[in-house]
């Protein structure tokens, strides 16, 4: 099988690693990759966004499969491009991509599928959006409808601050607060049959005890030693056979990854976000822990058969990934700086470049990750700290908390 990876980012490099250590794969092929991916696969040049070059990069390089790693492709319509080659293809089609495209859109889906949702509210003018907030009062969560890299959240006790944020965006939805530790669930799905991956947390806040403003996501761990037994199949069954039936309904099936975004309250599971792809960083520990063979699973996916695929078997242990950030990630991340100590094995890049003779320099706000795996969340947390104190870059930051209350047993569900 011949593979063209669409994407350049730490989630591209985990799957360009799951995917180079498929056996079934004999050409990987990221377009436009990094200087992480570089050492498992060709990288090409191309504007991921753009959905005739990357069909067009498809046929040129005869892919088999193209799995693509952001949102943007998906939501500009790679996806429906590349299948329009007659080229098999891991992600949704543009209009089932608007679930994570369109906050109100998903809001809609969510209502429709009876899918447990927080209750909300579309807003587009000051006065709508003084209304919301009062109905629901503090914590207030208010969100951009569009498209916003996992930035355009905020939650707040400052009410100033939420008409601000609601005022910049301009169309917003403002949601009821959930409360309880949040969980991400990634689902493979052919648009009927749905495979549950590991479930994951993420660390959103940008500093140590979730302080700070969201970011892409500053770490994560797999699986969930506090989870309830039964989180996976009641999602399965409450959310993501609903969502994905929804969407067959409305003649947009959802092939692809299906991320849910969870908060785990007192009354269950219920759904924060939709994201059309996989999670950042929460790939890296989650496809660090699955054997299975990753491109025979997504394959299978991209071609409608994933009711025949086998049950996948894990690794055995758990893993974690620290984020290096950029100094002032993520308001304002300085770019440039020389990286040390990061050709090793464990470290994800993600926002890195290479000069010509060589030197690694930082590229973006999330720059690398270390991520390893261990055969207790103790020992992988252990060795991914140890993974990024080796690195060097001047004025980075990382939290110093992933997984740790979790290892500590200090997360309980309210209630
Ligand atoms: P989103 O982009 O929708 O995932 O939101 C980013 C982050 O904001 C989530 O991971 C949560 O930590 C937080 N968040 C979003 N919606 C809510 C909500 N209704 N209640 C509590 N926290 C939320």
């Amino acid at each position: 099988m011949r593979v063209l990876l669409v994407g350049g980012g730490g989630r591209e490099h985990a799957l360009a690693l799951g995917l180079a250590g498929d056996p079934a794969v004999e050409a990987l092929f990221a377009a436009p990759g990094n200087p992480g991916i570089a050492a498992v696969a060709q990288l090409r040049e191309v504007t991921p966004t753009d959905p005739a070059a990357v069909a067009a990069l498809a046929v040129e390089v005869a892919a088999d499969l193209v799995v693509i790693g952001p949102e943007a492709p998906l939501v500009a319509g790679v996806a429906d491009a590349v299948r329009a080659k007659g080229i098999a293809v891991f992600g949704p089609s543009a209009e089932a991509a608007r679930l994570e495209g369109s906050k109100t859109f998903a809001k809609d889906v969510m209502t429709a599928a009876g899918v447990p949702t927080a209750r909300a509210y579309t807003c587009e003018d000051a006065a709508a959006v003084v209304r919301a907030l009062d109905e629901f009062g503090a914590p207030y969560v208010v969100k951009d409808d569009g498209l916003a890299a996992g930035k355009g959240v905020v939650v707040t006790d400052d009410r100033a601050a939420a008409e601000r944020h609601a005022a910049e965006c301009g169309r917003v939805v403002i949601e009821e607060y959930l409360s309880g530790p949040e969980v991400s669930l990634f689902v493979v799905t052919d648009g009927e049959a749905a495979v549950p991956l590991l479930p994951a947390q993420d660390f959103k806040r940008v500093g140590d005890g979730d302080t700070g403003p969201n970011t892409g996501g500053m770490g994560a761990y797999a699986p969930l030693p506090w989870a309830p037994p039964n989180l996976v199949d009641d999602v399965m069954r409450d959310v993501v056979h609903p969502t994905l039936a929804e969407l067959r309904r409305r003649g947009t099936p959802f092939a692809g990854l299906l991320y849910v975004g969870l908060a785990i309250t007192p009354s269950g599971p219920r759904v924060i976000e939709f994201n059309a792809r996989f999670g950042d960083p929460e790939t890296q520990v989650v496809l660090a822990l699955l054997e299975t063979p990753l491109g025979g699973l997504l394959h299978a996916a991209a071609t409608g058969t994933l009711g025949a695929h086998p049950p996948l078997r894990w690794r055995d242990g758990a893993a974690v990934t620290v984020v290096v950030a950029a100094d002032g990630y993520p308001a304002g991340p300085r770019t440039g700086d020389v990286i040390t100590g990061a050709d090793r094995a464990g470290i994800i890049h993600a926002g890195t470049r290479r000069d010509a003779d060589g030197t690694l320099r930082s590229a973006g706000g999330r720059v690398l990750c270390g991520t390893a795996t261990g055969p207790d969340l103790a020992a992988a947390r252990d060795a991914a700290y140890e993974l990024v104190r080796d690195v060097e870059l001047a004025g980075a930051h990382h939290r110093t908390d992933i997984a740790a209350a979790a290892v500590d047993g200090r997360i309980t569900i309210p209630g």
